[in-house]
């Protein structure tokens, strides 16, 4: 038997982990320490060693991506299939054994799963047919609750209400909300983990059976586990199973999604003899990268402690670009992208990360005028999120009352008491006259709704008329803010509870902010700015998106990017407020939360790093002027270079009919400035423009023009040849 492939690049400390006897195993260690390729090797050596059976291996990873790769992974070192390995994430591997065991789990057969939106629309109709008051219940609070009460375990029956009358009510309506997911087999995320919990608990031969069979449990990404999935495993291992953790507790992020870092000494105090061990080595950055990051978060307290080194060189310097706003941030890293792939490098090495989904749009418009293939990952593309779906229903239907699909999109959004009974009837009687469902809704369906129906219909009618009298003549982004009022959306919105709804009326927002920052392309130049708005959206939400073999740059949030690695790495928006979170700001545990997550977003880049904040920023439909993150000034300043000195930096003057930022000429000119911001210059090919941006000195300086005909552009000084004006 040869093991040399899977010994084989493997330091001391990992070769320890990957060959253990049969125990308890904790590797705690930094980020791009190897953790993740100890787990892969471990189970190679378990198969080709210890000549495990791979039916006896269990492994849990954080997402389905990091699965896939984890199988593959495997069986290139082995260099067999192993198909019948499990591996998959907590939820993936609970729903395969809920199908299996459907009976024991007093499941249906064919039992569906819900998404979180199904879940809502189910408990908003719980809420009505016990004619509770839908603003003293909100649906997504009870919504919330249920699911806090699933994460940690518990079940309505088991609950106690402490005397509190509210929340008496409140483990009624889980009680009830339960009882019609299991009238009608639905089962939601949160059911699948607890019901795979209590599938050992309530049947000791299933779990015999599995303890038996998955002797060995390998767990990625330990640290983010929460009380129902540690509960499961802890269940699983019983007495004879053996655990392979690996985590670092300066990588938690999701404690507000119920994640608890503590499991990392709960499974220490859980298994006694566990061997702990620690790789201080990285292998994944540059001296620079990784010291910035260690010193980032030296700042946390109360942190298990770890030391990480690396004997790579010091590689480049950390860029830190001060940006004037934020479209100049993405020209700034649309123009290094191109710099890099100009290099002969792959976009598919550059990711583009994020604190916030709202922050992809401006990248999104940058990279879509500069031919950039791009694929957001982990959540929509801006325009093809369902509350900007939402809002763009409302402006299309005000546009063109012939807007069936808009039509039905909105006609009970927010609710207003039209059932599905109703739309079908005016659905059917447009067929029947060939006319819009507008015009049928304008007749109550030639008379057959009920009077009920009939006036909810009216209403809605009245509010679109009410609208589009309301938004005439408004500016576009006026319009736009005024409609997505006007309709309800916000108030509907701000009832969701906690980061998904935030970050819905964040996007809504944004939504305003791009209608303000909307400039119509020459096709769309002759339409009224509505609707050349709303072909731009269309345009947006079509498939420009890079296919899936198509090299193109990863854009994700910060959370999404966890385990993953990128030879060059932006960081965009690090500024107080963002990132750390405004809501975070305040609270000594959030704002570690968010150092941890810049932890991340530093380890994840393998050979250049940059850092950018924008001075002003239009986001969420308002201005704000920022200060650089507390995290950047966090890195000791010889790791940094400064790509734009301070000094240098002047706020924007906006002119009132084009909100681009046009810079101030004079304002920021340095003594050996090779051409003034402000100058107007003439090319050869380009024609005349105007100076708004420059960097760098000597041969690789560059400037950024505004050409009149051909629109901004970065330049080489040495090759432009510009003639000053
Ligand atoms: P994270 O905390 O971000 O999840 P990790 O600890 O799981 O990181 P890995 O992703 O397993 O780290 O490894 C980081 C990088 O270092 C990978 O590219 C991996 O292939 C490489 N690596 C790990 N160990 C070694 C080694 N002994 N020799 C060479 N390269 C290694
Ligand atoms: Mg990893």
């Amino acid at each position: 038997m040869d093991v040399t492939p899977i010994l084989d690049g493997l330091n001391d400390a990992q070769r320890q982990a990957v060959t253990a006897a049969a125990e308890p195993m904790l590797v705690l260690a930094g980020a791009g320490s190897g953790k993740t390729r100890v787990l892969v090797h471990r189970i190679a050596w378990l198969i080709e060693v210890e000549r495990v059976s791979p039916l006896g291996i269990l492994a849990v990873t954080f997402t389905n991506k990091a699965s896939a790769e984890m199988r593959a992974r495997i069986e290139t070192l082995l260099n067999m299939p192993v198909g019948n390995l499990w591996v998959g994430t907590f939820h993936g591997l609970a729903h395969r054994l809920l199908r299996r065991h459907y009976q024991e789990a007093q499941l249906p057969q064919g039992f569906q799963i819900i998404d979180s939106d199904d879940q809502l629309r189910i408990i908003k109709r719980m809420i009505k047919g016990l004619e509770l008051d839908e603003t003293a219940w909100v649906p997504r609070e009870v919504q919330y609750f249920i699911n806090a009460q699933k994460d940690e375990g518990r079940r309505a029956a088991n609950m106690d209400d402490r005397g509190d009358y509210s929340r008496a009510q409140m483990i009624k309506l889980y009680q009830s909300y339960q009882d019609i997911c299991e009238r009608s087999g639905l089962v939601d995320f949160a059911e699948l983990l607890l019901r795979a919990h209590e599938l050992w608990l309530k049947n000791p031969d299933i779990l015999g059976h599995y303890q038996r069979r998955f002797q060995h449990v390998l767990v990625d990404e330990f640290q983010d586990t929460n009380t129902i999935q540690y509960a499961w495993l802890r269940v699983l291992t019983g007495k004879t199973g053996i655990p392979f953790a690996v985590g670092d507790d300066d990588q938690s992020i999701y404690g507000w999604r119920g994640a608890r870092g503590e499991n990392m000494q709960r499974l220490q105090t859980d298994f006694p003899g566990i061997s702990l061990i620690k790789l201080e080595q990285n292998y994944r950055s540059t001296a620079n990268i990784l010291n910035a990051a260690n010193a980032v978060i030296d700042n946390n307290a109360g942190r298990l402690g770890k030391k990480l080194w690396t004997d790579d060189n010091e590689g480049d310097p950390i860029r830190i670009y001060n940006a004037y706003n934020e479209r100049d941030e993405a020209e700034f890293i649309t123009a290094r992208i191109q710099d890099w792939v100009a290099q002969g490098n792959a976009r598919a090495d550059i990711a583009i990360l994020y604190r916030s989904n709202a922050q992809s749009r401006v990248f999104e418009e940058a990279f879509f005028q500069n031919s950039v293939p791009y694929r957001v990952y982990g959540g929509l593309r801006f325009f093809e999120r369902a509350e900007i779906k939402d809002a763009m229903g409302y402006l299309r239907l005000i546009q063109n009352r012939d807007d069936d699909a808009s039509f039905e999109r909105i006609i009970n959004l927010p609710t207003r008491g039209i059932g599905a009974a109703t739309i079908t009837i005016i659905r059917d009687c447009a067929r029947a006259n060939a006319t819009p469902m507008w015009h049928a809704a304008l007749s109550s369906a030639g008379g057959q709704l009920s009077a009920r129906a009939a006036n909810a219909v009216q209403t809605f009618l009245a509010l679109i008329e009410k609208i589009d009298e309301d938004t005439q003549g408004l500016d576009l982004h006026e319009q736009v803010n005024r409609t997505i009022n006007q309709s309800g959306l916000i108030a509907h919105y701000k009832k969701e509870k906690g980061e998904r709804g935030e970050a819905r009326i964040e996007n809504l927002d944004e939504l305003v902010t791009a209608a303000e920052g909307f400039e119509p392309d020459d096709a769309e130049l002759e339409l009224p700015p509505l609707m050349a708005f709303l072909a731009h959206a269309a345009l947006e939400a079509g498939d420009d998106q890079a296919d899936k073999w198509e090299d193109c740059v990863q854009m994700m949030t910060l959370h999404s990017a966890k385990g993953l690695e990128f030879p060059l790495v932006f960081m965009a928006g690090v500024e107080e407020g963002l990132f750390p979170h405004k809501r975070s700001i305040n609270d000594p545990s959030g704002l570690e939360e968010e150092r941890r997550l810049c932890y991340v977003g530093i380890t994840r880049a393998m050979q250049q790093l940059y850092i950018s904040h924008a001075e002003q920023r239009r986001m969420w439909g308002s201005e704000t002027y920022a200060q650089a993150s507390r995290f950047i000034n966090e890195i000791p300043a010889e790791l940094v270079e400064d790509i734009r000195p301070k000094i240098a930096v002047s706020p924007p003057a906006f002119n009132s009919s084009n909100r681009q930022a046009v810079r101030r000429p004079n304002a920021a000119t340095r003594s050996d400035a090779p051409i003034k911001l402000g100058q107007r210059v003439s090319h050869a090919k380009f024609g005349e423009g105007v100076v708004m941006n420059y960097e760098g000195a000597g041969p690789h300086a560059r400037v950024q023009v505004n050409f009149e005909y051909e629109g901004m552009k970065w330049l080489v000084m040495s090759y432009a040849k510009l003639e000053l004006l």
